[in-house]
């Protein structure tokens, strides 16, 4: 279930964004203040989402939103901002909160920038699918992104930080060719004007730490003319 905090002191307006979020599949749970909206975070969480107005009475939305940043690292914050002077405090505010929209604005506006924000905390909490967003699995393999590890049936393989964005590259394209410039580029960037052979030893350095037998790679394998490709086909 999608869930958004709303906190608006204004009734109409709190009405206009819980029906048209609520028309878009999420479920609303509407405060009137700052006050009622931390009571209703501590008791009828979790929420994805919070919406915030800023000028609310007693505790402001930016108070709350630094509340509700130290509470939880995953929820969703956007703030709601009328006045230009509040704009000036937004750069201060973006420590805390995701994003923020100015008042006037189109039911339009607010969905495409509540669902642009509750991607990516989907992303962020793994509820993208059955299989956990921040772990891919290829064949005995086992990448988890977030804890930057990689298994092979129960043995823990040490990957140094380019081994592991080598190996996060190909293990999102598997069955991919990824010429030797595609992987320069991904991995030391831009800005790096090295050879192309510091990939080429990379590779034969993984490949003493993944494959059974280095020397006839099974996973891990050269594509003639191309560079490399994550064989998935064994
Ligand atoms: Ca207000």
């Amino acid at each position: 279930m999608k869930r958004i905090l709303i906190v608006e002191d204004e009734a109409a307006i709190r009405g206009f964004e819980a029906i048209n979020l609520g028309r878009a599949g999420y479920q609303t749970v509407e405060a009137g203040s700052a006050e009622e909206a931390v009571e209703i975070f501590e008791n009828d969480g979790p929420f994805d989402i919070a919406l915030l107005d800023i000028s609310l009475p007693g505790m402001d939305g930016f108070d709350l939103c630094k509340h509700l940043r130290g509470k939880s690292s995953a929820l969703g914050i956007i703030m709601l901002t009328a006045r230009t002077q509040e704009m000036d405090k937004i750069s201060g505010l973006m420590l805390g909160a995701d994003d923020y929209i100015t008042k006037p604005f189109s039911p339009s506006e607010l969905l495409a920038r509540v669902d642009s924000l509750y991607r990516r905390v989907e992303l962020q909490t793994g509820k993208a699918g059955p299989q956990s967003s921040d772990e891919i699995k290829l064949g005995d393999f086992v990448l988890n992104i977030r804890r930057r590890t990689l298994q092979k049936g129960d043995k823990n393989i040490e990957l140094t930080q380019v081994e592991f964005q080598i190996i996060e590259y190909f293990f999102t394209n598997p069955d991919t060719a990824l010429s030797r410039s595609d992987i320069l580029l991904k991995v030391w960037g831009e800005a790096y004007y090295g050879e192309e052979k510091i990939v080429d030893v990379n590779i034969r350095r993984l490949r003493m730490k993944i494959e059974d037998n280095p020397s006839t790679p099974q996973n891990l394998v050269t594509v003639w003319g191309m560079g490399y490709k994550w064989n998935t086909a064994n």
